[in-house]
């Protein structure tokens, strides 16, 4: 696929107008001009990748509107070199925002289909330090932890223990809390081996994280 002058240019009023919305992390805006999201895109529906809106990505499943991407990497306060867990891998775009930044980025995708096209993807786009697992995402990634940022990309009912546990001390877990009416952007904040610290930030709408017991 091109990265044109055309798509370049989109990209550029794209990140303007999530400047304008209130998103004021230079490194956050500067990792989403500098990937192109067309290329996490079928080649039909490139007409709409450069739009603030999610996508359907097959599978039910949607790759974010870049407003919300923009949103929960400036929560999660990414800095060059952190070790970052994404449950969510969708169509890999967040994970490619987080590695764009310098994250060393693991990211873990419950639907198979998703799970091997992101893989086939994300090597072609120079990201080399993104690692794409399948499984469920829960449970997180106990033989990797402890990581020094999570962030969750489907709406949790609850704030799973385990993700908490596999933080380390100091880090953040970024995570839509709620129903299907809505959700809260969530930030937990680990103090101690034993306690965390819980921000209430915007209202969002996300795509159920799916449960252990769904066969997919
Ligand atoms: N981050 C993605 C991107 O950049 O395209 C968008 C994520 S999409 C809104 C939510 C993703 O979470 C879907 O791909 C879905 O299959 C995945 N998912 C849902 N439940 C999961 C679970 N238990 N473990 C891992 N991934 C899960």
């Amino acid at each position: 696929m091109i990265d044109s002058y055309k798509h370049k240019g989109l990209r550029k009023q794209l990140v303007n107008e999530i400047r304008r919305k209130g998103i004021s992390d230079e490194g956050v805006l500067k990792a989403m001009e500098a990937v192109p999201r067309h290329f996490f895109f079928d080649s039909s529906f490139l007409k709409f990748a450069y739009d603030d809106q999610p996508f359907p990505i097959g599978a039910g499943q949607t790759i974010s509107q870049p407003y919300t991407v923009a949103y929960q990497t400036e929560l999660l306060n990414v800095k060059k070199g952190d070790k970052v867990l994404e449950i969510g891998t969708g169509s890999g775009y967040q994970a490619c925002i987080l590695a764009c930044m310098g994250a060393k980025v693991f990211t873990i995708e419950r639907i198979k289909s998703l799970y091997i096209k992101a893989k086939a993807l994300l090597p072609e786009m120079q990201c080399n330090s993104i690692k794409v697992f399948y499984g469920d995402g829960y449970k997180g990634l106990p033989t990797y932890a402890p990581f020094d940022k999570i962030i969750v990309t489907a709406a949790a009912p609850l704030i799973p223990e385990a993700l908490v546990e596999q933080l380390k001390i100091g880090g953040y877990l970024v995570i839509p809390v709620g129903g299907s009416g809505g959700q809260v952007m969530n930030r937990v904040i680990k103090t101690s081996g034993s306690d965390y610290e819980i921000e209430g930030h915007g209202l969002f709408r996300f795509v159920p994280l799916l449960n252990e017991r769904e066969d997919i």
